[in-house]
């Protein structure tokens, strides 16, 4: 009950602050936030909580939560944006191509497997291509992703797309000026790089993904 409690009070203010009312303001990504929602502490939990959702109006157009996945001790973590159609069908993250290359970027250039790292979006639900999303449902559904990194506990996040990037850090530079930066933000290195969609479509940009990595790696 004060789950559910927590989980309405927030959706309310987050119907003021689209109103116009201003009652917080903006902060870095902070392990603070954790306090806005009381959460469960355990993935399997909090993904049941996600399952259950109707925090914003992306509940209704998906066919299922995309929650994260991957290893609950991972050192590095993906963060991408949006769960597309393909992702909402199958209730995975990062299918189709995009999640080919991911999958190859973690694979040739980390000498990972997808199952060493945890891989998660800052949307849990799939928006209708005609469906324009809000900055709200970002901010509510970030409670969401706040939690797993807190459980995981990565050392190194990398956000893929200037969304992802944006959203975590509430930096509004451009991923333009930002890729490829290493920041340290709390117990975390984040870095910044293209999403794998992006390079499908751009694929001359793959060098710099790469040379991101290589970062990474010798981090790790
Ligand atoms: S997008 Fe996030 S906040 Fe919105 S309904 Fe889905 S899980 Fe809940």
């Amino acid at each position: 009950m004060k789950n559910l409690h927590n989980a309405l009070l927030l959706k309310h203010l987050y119907q003021l602050k689209e109103l116009g009312y201003k009652y917080t303001s903006e902060k870095v990504f902070s392990e603070n936030d954790q306090n806005l929602l009381k959460l469960p502490n355990s993935l399997i939990a909090l993904k049941q909580q996600a399952f259950n959702c109707h925090l914003c109006s992306l509940s209704k157009s998906r066919n299922q939560v995309v929650f994260g996945e991957g290893d609950e001790n991972a050192e590095v973590m993906f963060i991408g944006d949006v769960p597309l159609e393909i992702e909402d069908n199958e209730g995975k993250p990062f299918l189709g191509r995009g999640g080919e290359m991911l999958t190859a970027m973690i694979e040739k250039v980390l000498g990972l497997s997808r199952e060493n790292v945890y891989i998660s979006n800052l949307l849990k639900c799939h928006p209708l291509a005609s469906q324009e999303v809000h900055e709200s449902e970002f901010h509510t559904c970030k409670a969401y992703l706040f939690k797993e990194i807190k459980l995981v506990n990565p050392k190194i996040i990398i956000t893929l797309g200037e969304k992802a990037y944006h959203y975590l850090s509430n930096d509004t530079h451009s991923l333009t000026e930002i890729r490829g930066t290493i920041i340290q933000k709390e117990k975390h290195i984040i870095l910044p790089t293209y999403h794998p969609n992006f390079l499908l479509k751009n694929p001359s940009f793959k060098k710099e993904v790469f040379k991101d990595l290589q970062k990474v790696k010798k981090l790790l």
